[in-house]
């Protein structure tokens, strides 16, 4: 008699196979049609950051044919200034996505900001006008984040139909439109979804029933394996700066990677899973940006 050994292969969830094919797709596209989209990113200060990802997009942008230009303000700029310039921004013909890059310093209304955008330039999708339209489930940009998750869920062929999937986080970037996302009557859609926040009580029971669990706290390796189900699938959307004894810094997402690894069935790294497809849906936006202000089909 011989007994078969099987020995549980948990899936690292990697953005790197991901992003190859959008940035294919998408460098593909924009040489079909032999057009130059430009997105420009308004940027108040000098958060080391800040700066970090906006090099990173110009550099990722220039590699797939997307031109990207930075605005700089002042720490200090008026909020009167800042929508004068976005005014400016929203009536050029040669600009066809806008990106304001968050955190804004605590002088300046978000919210008002975000509605000034014109609504076909609004790549970040935060317009009240594009949050509706993905509730109503019409044609529109949605945001990069939630998009980057299902994206994510898409490409390795993890099914959402029926599924419990609980999301922590309910912020208006992340969790929200996560939600309307997974609730979407669609193929990447069709998920009985639970969405979790600081107030929510006996928050394991409800982490261990997800089939799918999906971290958005920024809380550094929060998520322990004692919350999660056995074989469930973990989507980190956490990034987390933490000290380290050798690097100095680094990053680590909401989940306890090393810990819940061997008890999941799949789950995304940090860094090198959503935070590098956030940037890759982006820059998809920005294409279909031009789409919507041209008159490309
Ligand atoms: P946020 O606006 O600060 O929202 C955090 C959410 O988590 C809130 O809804 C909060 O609940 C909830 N929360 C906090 N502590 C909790 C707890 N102990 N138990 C349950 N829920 C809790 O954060 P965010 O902007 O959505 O970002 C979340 C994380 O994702 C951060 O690490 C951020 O860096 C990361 N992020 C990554 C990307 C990417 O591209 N990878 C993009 C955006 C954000 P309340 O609503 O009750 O306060």
């Amino acid at each position: 008699m011989t007994i078969k050994l099987t020995a549980k292969i948990t899936a690292k969830l990697a953005a790197k196979p991901v992003i190859k094919q959008i940035y294919s797709k998408l460098k593909n596209e924009i040489e079909k049609y032999q057009i130059s989209p430009k997105l420009a990113i308004l940027l108040v200060g000098e958060d080391p950051a800040a700066q970090y990802y906006v090099n990173n997009l110009e550099k990722k942008g220039n590699k797939t044919g997307i031109q990207v230009e930075t605005i700089f303000f002042p720490r200090y700029v008026s909020q009167m200034e800042l929508l004068n310039s976005l005014e400016k921004i929203n009536n050029d013909n040669e600009i066809h996505g806008i990106m304001i890059q968050k955190p804004l310093p605590e002088h300046l209304d978000e919210s008002k900001i975000n509605i000034k955008i014109n609504p076909e330039k609004d790549v970040d999708a935060f317009h009240p006008f594009n949050l509706g339209n993905l509730l109503l489930e019409n044609e529109g940009f949605i945001p990069c984040t939630p998009a980057a998750v299902v994206e994510m869920l898409r490409f390795y062929g993890i099914e959402t139909a029926g599924k419990n999937v609980v999301i922590l986080g309910r912020s208006n970037i992340v969790g929200k439109p996560l939600a309307n996302l997974l609730l979407m009557k669609n193929k990447t859609g069709n998920a009985t979804v639970t969405v979790c926040h600081s107030k929510t009580i006996d928050l394991i029971d409800v982490t261990k029933r997800a089939d799918i669990l999906i971290a958005a706290i920024g809380k550094p390796l929060f998520v322990k394996p004692e919350m999660i189900q056995e074989n469930c699938v973990i989507i980190d959307v956490g990034v987390n700066q933490v000290s380290d004894p050798e690097k100095g810094i680094k990053y680590v997402g909401d989940v306890d990677y090393d810990a819940c690894f061997d008890k999941a069935s799949a789950i995304t790294p940090v860094p090198g899973g959503i935070g590098s497809i956030t940037t890759a849906m982006l820059l998809k936006n920005v294409f279909l940006a031009y789409k919507k202000t041209t008159q490309i089909r």
